[in-house]
């Protein structure tokens, strides 16, 4: 019930709830399902990252080497870049890489 109210809930209320979101929550809101994943990432909704990067002072994320989204995967997302496995908790910001313990020893 709750599920289907907030797929219901206008745009703007998602936005809006987005904009107080941490970068890791923001990167979960992605994943659940179309419209906001749509919205999230829209060049429309650049500000709520452009906010989260200044509230969190991360500086990679100013890097340009990476999008937002795609710095936040390399951070918070636990699949291997190699093997795409779960549990990957070895990461390497120099190649911008996570992997597991596996992969990482093969390197
Ligand atoms: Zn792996």
């Amino acid at each position: 019930m709750l599920q289907q109210g907030f797929q219901n809930a206008p745009l703007d209320v998602i936005r809006d709830i987005a904009t107080h979101l941490d970068l890791k929550t923001l990167l979960a809101l992605t994943r659940t399902c179309r419209v906001t994943r749509s919205l999230v990432l829209d060049p429309t909704s650049a500000a709520i990252w452009a906010d989260i990067k200044a509230r969190e002072a991360i500086p990679m994320l100013s890097s340009g080497v990476l999008t937002d989204v795609e710095f936040a995967r390399l951070v918070y997302d636990k699949t291997c870049h190699c093997c795409a496995k779960g549990q990957a908790n070895k990461l390497d910001f120099t190649f911008l890489i996570r992997t597991c313990a596996k992969c990482w020893n093969k390197k």
